[in-house]
């Protein structure tokens, strides 16, 4: 057995998704001694790109250029939607700070300020995002100008097709696809981005992908490559490639997952700790008791044995354990719960009610509604609509009255729901 260690904090964050790497960045950033504990996060499935709000009404598909406009309509129709619970200048600084902090670490975003890009998904679909990964951006801006442009793809590498890409971008002057060997392997070994990436932070291969997109070049302007431009050195990869090519070069997102996300993990799980948040990574929360309604005993330990090796005591938490990927929510066979305090989870009130018979159905099922409903500052409620504990706030996607997936606001949502909860747990005042 290992001998069990307590940490004292005043805040305690559950969950290493964007969430909950946004509450910590903010945490710290008020100088409250926080802890932060979670396994790997559906953040290594993401694209990389910052949605805040793209699609409302979900049904009717349609979509916004300009994000605020669309976070008004849909506040409009859906009063208890996340969103309700902010305000335009909360939202915005949340962005402005954790995007500020993304680029401290190595990881800079682009964007119009107040205004959506039309950014290339894996299946070569196009979808209105707020903030674009620098090494995305010459795709966004290549895509609205309608530069000809050269897409790649490797012999091996699965789920990423230049091909259909280059027809869905269609009609698009001078888009085309060319599909070459990746360098230092045979054409019929099987390619994985992670691996690549690794790959492609050795020079010489870097040369010699150069060489071998050369001949395909002719009178493009930019070119496409999956997202596998390098994991710990990206900014570099990308730019020897570009002096090497004599033009732009960027990356569009792959099938999950995604190098994108890879990065901000590892970056992010470095970055914290060096601002002195205490991350239990790999860890999860097994159990929590309260002490007085008022402050929290967590222990922390391993998901798969049960045996708890950490025990972190909090004044606060703040609970981003995402929905039912991250598992901060379970679907049973008759109900979803919420494991950790046994909150209300806001569901349909059958279990036949949870999905529509038509999965494509454009409005999407009653179940991605699920989750937890908070008051005015984000803390849950119990059952007689109270908040269940005086300290207890939520952020990200296990909020109920959103579909984030459809209507395009993921990361969005995370990170200003994360801001507000850090804020009402100091009680500052709302913007
Ligand atoms: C395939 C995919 C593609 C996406 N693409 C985009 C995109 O293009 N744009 C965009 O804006 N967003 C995208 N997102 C969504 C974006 O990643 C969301 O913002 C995110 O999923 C919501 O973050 P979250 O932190 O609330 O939840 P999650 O990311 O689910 O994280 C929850 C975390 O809590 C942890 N946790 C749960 N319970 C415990 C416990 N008891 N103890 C410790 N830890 C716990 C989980 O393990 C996990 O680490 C995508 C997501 C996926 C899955």
């Amino acid at each position: 057995m290992t001998p069990v260690n307590t940490f004292e904090s005043e805040l305690a964050i559950i969950g290493t998704g964007l969430a909950g790497m946004a509450a910590a960045y903010f945490s710290q950033s008020l100088g409250i001694r926080t802890a932060q504990i979670g396994v790997s996060s559906s953040a290594i499935y993401a694209s990389g790109y910052l949605d805040l709000l793209g699609v409302h009404p979900v049904e009717r598909r349609q979509q916004w250029t300009d994000p605020f406009s669309g976070i008004e309509a849909l506040v409009r129709d859906a009063p208890f939607h996340p969103y309700a619970r902010l305000t335009r200048a909360e939202i915005q600084q949340a962005l402005d700070g954790f995007l500020g902090f993304l680029s401290g670490m190595g990881l800079p975003y682009e964007r119009r300020e107040g205004v959506n890009s039309f950014v290339i998904t894996p299946v070569g679909t196009l979808k209105p995002t707020y903030a674009v990964p620098e090494s995305m951006w010459a795709g966004a801006v290549a895509c609205e100008k309608k530069h000809p442009c050269l897409i790649v793809d490797f012999w091996g590498l699965k789920g990423f097709s230049a091909i259909q890409i280059t027809q869905m971008l269609s009609p698009w002057p001078g888009l085309r696809p060319a599909r070459i060997p990746f360098p230092a392997v045979g054409p019929s070994v099987d390619l994985y981005p992670e691996q690549m990436a690794r790959s492609l932070e050795i020079e010489k291969n870097r040369v010699r992908l150069a060489e071998d997109i050369r001949p395909h070049l002719m009178d493009a302007q930019a070119v496409g490559l999956p997202a596998v431009l390098g994991i710990y050195k990206s900014a570099a990869v990308r730019a020897h490639l570009e002096g090497l090519l004599g033009v732009p070069v960027f990356e569009i997102p792959t099938i999950p997952p995604s190098l994108p996300g890879f990065r901000l993990k590892e970056r992010f799980e470095t970055e914290i700790a060096r601002k002195g948040v205490r991350l239990f990574a790999q860890k999860r929360v097994l159990k929590v008791e309260t002490e007085n309604r008022k402050g929290f005993v967590l222990s922390v330990g391993d998901q798969a044995t049960g045996e708890i090796q950490d025990m972190v005591r909090a004044r606060g938490v703040i609970l981003a354990g995402g929905r039912f990927l991250g598992m901060g929510l379970r679907a049973g066979r008759k109900a979803i719960i919420e494991p950790l305090f046994g909150l209300p989870v806001f569901q349909p009130g059958k279990r036949a009610e949870w999905h529509e018979n038509d999965f494509f159905n454009p409005a999407g099922h009653q179940i991605n509604q699920s989750g937890i409903e908070t008051d005015e500052h984000f803390r849950p409620l119990d059952r007689s609509g109270h908040p269940a504990f005086e300290n207890l706030y939520a952020a990200g996607s296990i909020l109920a009255h959103q579909d984030w997936m459809r209507q395009k606001c993921g990361a969005g949502l995370a990170v200003a729901t994360a801001y507000a909860a850090v804020r009402a747990f100091m009680g500052i005042k709302r913007l």
